[in-house]
This record gives structure tokens, C-alpha cells and sequence, in this order.
């Protein structure tokens, strides 16, 4: 991996220099580079194309698995979107990308092909480490994201690691393009949406002023969830305790069975006023049943072998007992 990543670097900075892009656009065009197995900007010299072919060389992708690519990948946009980027652009962690795809394994065990939607797939960190672990099913997946290059850099990582995913680069808060999909992932943008007009048709739209965009989102993800199918949102952990909670908690409960709220370790977050959690939810209708009880817990560090084991443990109970 730390070779793949010393490739991918090396030669994005070359490109940064040699064509005045930030390092985050050359991480996206040696990524295109590496995919289509050539030098695509003609505007390089031939020297300096020379020097990258020399790179791209010494990379032979078939020898790393789908994994490997996505952390090297993932690191050299995490250096690039540490030059400056939106605490809304940040991508999801990787602990939390491989933890949400040990939920989604096994809510969906039952189905051996399904749909997948992440309607704010950003750079497709989670996407991809949420596909890496469905290494059992068949999954037909799509990306949404508004911002263009972070798309771009979905799109390139998918590549990458072979995963076909449909991408579409438009405002997820609109009709979508994207079909309805049995399980639904997002690590929600948090803030408000600017554009009170497109939010008029949401149940959860503010009373006066701009709204909630994570609560759109919320409601945005229910519309294009099937019935009886799961949504697994990363939520900041005030989501209820807003003045606008009361109707979201309203809408959820006419919605959606709540399946389970995991709490993501406080030291992952700068402050207790970042800190996030995983909700699990499922869309009402054919099939869709309340838990007994829902799965309520405070995740140990994930670096903390023994705590990780016994919430395991209690997890894989609460899927014996309470499902
Ligand atoms: N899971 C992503 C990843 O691994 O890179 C990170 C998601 S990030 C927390 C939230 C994403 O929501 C950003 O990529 C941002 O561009 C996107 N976003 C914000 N508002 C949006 C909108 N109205 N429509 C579509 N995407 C939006």
C-alpha cells in the first residue's frame, strides 16, 4: 500500500507543479492517469510526461486488493483536502466506513443482491469502504454529491478498485437521477441549506428562515429508500436537541422503525460538540418490523481490541434477540 501511495503522490505533485493545480485536482488526474493506463494532459512536456509513464510503470493495481487502493487513495486526498476544506467536505473516517459496513452486512444478510444509495458520497470513502465489505452480495450502488471535483474523485477511486457505481453530480436535495434503493448510507452535511424555494417541498423545512440541511437530507433519504428498506445516517450528536428536533423526531416515528443509535467514540471528534453517532433506520411498509428493542450503545475506541469484542458481542445479541 505504501508503495501504491508513494506512486500516487509522487506523480500528483509532479502534476501540481507542472500544469498549477492544487494537489487535490492532481491526486484526481494521475488517478484518471493510473485508470486509463497512459498520460491524458497533453499540455505536459515530454520530459515530464516521460518522468510520469516512469511511475505509472512501477504500479501494477491487479496486485493490490480493492482495500489497498481505497486507503492509498484516501490518503493522498486526505493530504490535498487538508489545504483547505470545508468542514462539510471532510471525508468519513475510515474506522467509521469499515464499521458501517459491518451494520450494513448485516442488516442486509438476508439479501444476496440489493441497491445501495449514498446521497452525499463526497471523495467515496465510505461508499467504497462500505462496498469492500459486501464482499457476499451483489450490490448495485450510486453516489450523489453537488461538488464536482469530490465526485470526480469518487468516480476515479471506484475506478480504481473496480466497483461500478452510478455517479451523479447534481444537488441531492432536488429530484433525484438516482433510482429508490433497498439501504441507503450517508454521513450527513450538516448545516443549512441556502435554497429556501427548493425546500419548500419538505415536511422538514424550517417554519421561518433557511432550513436544516441534514433534516432534508433525512426526509430526501427516506424518499429514495424502498419500503421496508434501511437508511444508516452519521448524525451529529445535537440532531435532537435542536429547536427544529421535535418535528424531525415527529417525522421519523411516522416514517421509519428506529433500529439503533451507536455512538462513535468522543475522541475521534475535537470536541464534544463535533462528536457523531450512527442511527439506523427502517423505511415502514411491507416486511418492515420494530425491533424489540433498539440498539443503543457508546462505541469503545476502535483501537480498543477488548472493548470492540464485547460490543460485538452485544451487537450480534441484540441481532439474535431483539430482530
Ligand atoms: N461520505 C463522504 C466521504 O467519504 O467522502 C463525505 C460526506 S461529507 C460529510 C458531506 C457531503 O455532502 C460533501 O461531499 C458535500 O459536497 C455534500 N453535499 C452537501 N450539500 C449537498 C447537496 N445539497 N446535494 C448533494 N451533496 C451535498
Amino acid at each position: 500500500m505504501e508503495k501504491l501511495f508513494t506512486a500516487l503522490n509522487e506523480s500528483s505533485e509532479q502534476l501540481a507543479e507542472e500544469l498549477d493545480l492544487s494537489y487535490v485536482e492532481a491526486v484526481a488526474e494521475t488517478g484518471e492517469n493510473i485508470f486509463h493506463g497512459d498520460v491524458l494532459q497533453d499540455e505536459l512536456s515530454e520530459i515530464a510526461a516521460k518522468k510520469l509513464r516512469k511511475i505509472y510503470a512501477g504500479i501494477q493495481l491487479d496486485t493490490y486488493t480493492k482495500e489497498e487502493i481505497r486507503k492509498a487513495f484516501q490518503l493522498c486526498v486526505l493530504k490535498g483536502l487538508k489545504e483547505g476544506a470545508h468542514p462539510n467536505h471532510q471525508m468519513t473516517p475510515d474506522s467509521v466506513g469499515l464499521f458501517v459496513g459491518y451494520l450494513v452486512q448485516r442488516f442486509m444478510s438476508e439479501k444476496s443482491s440489493f441497491s445501495l444509495l449514498d446521497p452525499a458520497v463526497g471523495t467515496g470513502n465510505l461508499l467504497t469502504a462500505v462496498l469492500n465489505q459486501l464482499k457476499d452480495h451483489q450490490v448495485e450502488s450510486s453516489g450523489v454529491d453537488i461538488d464536482d471535483l469530490l465526485l470526480q474523485l469518487s468516480y476515479i477511486s471506484a475506478n480504481l478498485q473496480k466497483h461500478p457505481v452510478q455517479f451523479f453530480n447534481q444537488d441531492s436535495l432536488q429530484n433525484l437521477f438516482a433510482d429508490p434503493a433497498d439501504a441507503v448510507i450517508c454521513d450527513l452535511p450538516v448545516g443549512y441549506y441556502p435554497n429556501d424555494e427548493g425546500a419548500l417541498s419538505y415536511a422538514l423545512k424550517a417554519d421561518e428562515g433557511h432550513s436544516y440541511a441534514h433534516h432534508l437530507f433525512i426526509e430526501q433519504s427516506m424518499n429514495y429508500t424502498k419500503p421496508g428498506g434501511f437508511l444508516f445516517f452519521i448524525i451529529p450528536n445535537q440532531l435532537f436537541s435542536s429547536k427544529e428536533a421535535p418535528k424531525l423526531n415527529a417525522f421519523i416515528k411516522e416514517e421509519a422503525y428506529i433500529q439503533g443509535l451507536l455512538q462513535l467514540p468522543l475522541s475521534m471528534f475535537k470536541g464534544e460538540q463535533h462528536a457523531k453517532s450512527v442511527f439506523i433506520l427502517q423505511k415502514k411498509g411491507e416486511g418492515a418490523e420494530p425491533p424489540k428493542q433498539a440498539l443503543l450503545a457508546d462505541l469503545p475506541k476502535f483501537s480498543n481490541f477488548d472493548g470492540m469484542q464485547s460490543m460485538m458481542k452485544k451487537i450480534n445479541e441484540w441481532f439474535s434477540s431483539s430482530r
